[in-house]
């Protein structure tokens, strides 16, 4: 039987300011001689900016100039309004008294900056990360070019695969070889659900590691807090965020990050140059170096600034209803499936991947693109562990919702897999 359609999506849509920019309808395809409105249903890759960011920016870019570098009116009011944007987007992660936010360019700039930062084991050995198969790339390469990354496969269950990862950091620690860091998604980019924090936290912090919860899925859909949870690390992207490109940040405890490698090497990162000598700031200005990104910063803020305002539980069941719908809709089709890990996952956000039974992944997005104008994402979702263990070598198709998602959108998805299933491309 079907799923009852989605009521939610109108409660979010009162709230003006958290409302995507639109502007699609150029996009829109004739289907059946009327032109539909154009669905972005691929937010988990990038999420339109929303309404109060596009007007801050607006507002800001004409005050913008030199941040950290002039005396001039211009500089201080960027300088200023950089400095503000940091606080609000370390506050909307519940950044604690001691904790240092860094801007950066995304998830993936964050985590190699901070693999730069995990201390050597006692023997001057790389220190020690481990991390899960289902990672998304950005949270596994840089561990492995730069630290001593070990790979623990996800289990059947999200409380065996929290087992499966505190069991070796126990064996890690027992055996002289602790391990510094635990990275773990804060949601799958590819099935939207997400691990136990309070579970993990526990693991890490019983054997001497520390947890950075890659918040790229997570952050944008959840209220998220560093200090109420006791992660140690976050790391997010502006443009999952609902602002534009070109923002992000690692957020966590200073000590790593003052002491780490400074993420580029140049100007506003150094306390004093000589030729032979180079004296680098703390943390963040310590890996900040070249004109830090104001526009990028503010954006985000504004982004923060604007979810903030809006009930959390409003937004988790918006966009719990049109998850719900899309896996009960595409599930009741013959021949899709929709891709699970953990059927006990502690919180799944709207991110739903599924196959279509004799029809490629690359096939299926084309047709809906096409013929539906609805946008989502296929292939191998940057995961290619996950994928390869899940036997989807062939890839998927992924569809993902957020904030200004309608309830048509997501049925026009399910009615036009199921057009495809009957009737073929
Ligand atoms: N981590 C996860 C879970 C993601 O979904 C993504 C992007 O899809 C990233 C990291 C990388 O984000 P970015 O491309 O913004 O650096």
């Amino acid at each position: 039987t079907e799923a009852p359609a989605c009521t939610q999506v109108d409660t979010v849509a009162d709230h003006a300011p958290v409302l995507p920019v639109t502007g699609h309808d150029t996009l829109a395809p004739l289907v059946d001689g009327r032109r539909v409105p154009y669905a972005n249903l691929d937010v988990a890759a990038s999420a339109p900016a929303l309404q109060a960011v596009a007007d801050r920016v607006a507002a800001t870019l004409p005050l913008y100039a030199s941040v950290h570098r002039g005396a001039g009116y211009l500089s201080q009011v960027s300088t200023a309004l950089y400095e503000q944007a940091r606080r609000t987007i370390g506050d909307f992660v519940g950044a604690r008294e001691d904790d240092v936010t860094i801007v950066v360019r995304n998830t993936t700039d964050a985590l190699n900056l901070l693999a730069g930062c995990v201390p050597a084991a006692t023997d001057g050995t790389p220190g020690r990360v481990l991390v899960l198969d289902v990672e998304h790339h950005a949270n596994f390469l840089p561990w492995q070019r730069e630290a001593d990354a070990t790979v623990v496969t996800g289990r059947d269950t999200a409380a065996a695969t929290v087992q499966a990862l505190r069991d070796e950091l126990a064996a890690g620690a027992a055996a002289g070889r602790g391990y510094a860091l635990l990275s773990v998604t804060g949601a799958s980019n590819v099935t939207g659900e997400a691990l136990d924090v309070a579970a993990l936290v526990a693991a890490a912090h019983d054997h001497g590691a520390r947890l950075l919860l890659d918040g790229a899925q997570l952050v944008p859909h959840r209220r998220f807090s560093l200090e109420a949870t006791g992660v140690d690390y976050v790391a997010f992207s502006g443009h999952k965020t609902y602002a534009p490109f070109g923002g992000g940040a690692l957020v966590g405890r200073r000590d790593w990050l003052d002491t780490g490698t400074p993420y580029l090497a140049g100007g506003g990162a150094v306390r004093r140059v000589r030729t032979d000598a180079t004296e680098w700031h703390d943390a963040p200005a310590r890996h900040e170096a070249g004109s830090p990104n104001v526009l990028g910063a503010v954006s985000l803020a504004a982004a923060c600034q604007a979810l903030a305002e809006v009930d959390p539980d409003e937004l988790r069941e918006h966009e719990d209803a049109l998850r719900r719908r899309l896996v009960a809709g595409l599930g009741a089709i013959d021949g899709v499936d929709v891709v699970h890990l953990w059927p006990d996952a502690a919180d799944t956000v709207g991110v739903v991947t599924f196959t279509v039974a004799g029809c490629d992944a690359g096939l299926v997005a084309a047709y809906l693109s096409a013929e539906h104008g609805i946008g989502v994402r296929d292939g191998r979702f940057c995961a290619h562990p996950l994928l390869a263990r899940l036997g989807l070598d062939g890839g998927a198709v992924r569809a993902s919702v957020g904030v200004g998602t309608a309830g048509e959108e997501v049925e026009r998805l399910v009615a036009a897999v199921a057009a495809l299933v009957a009737d073929g491309p």
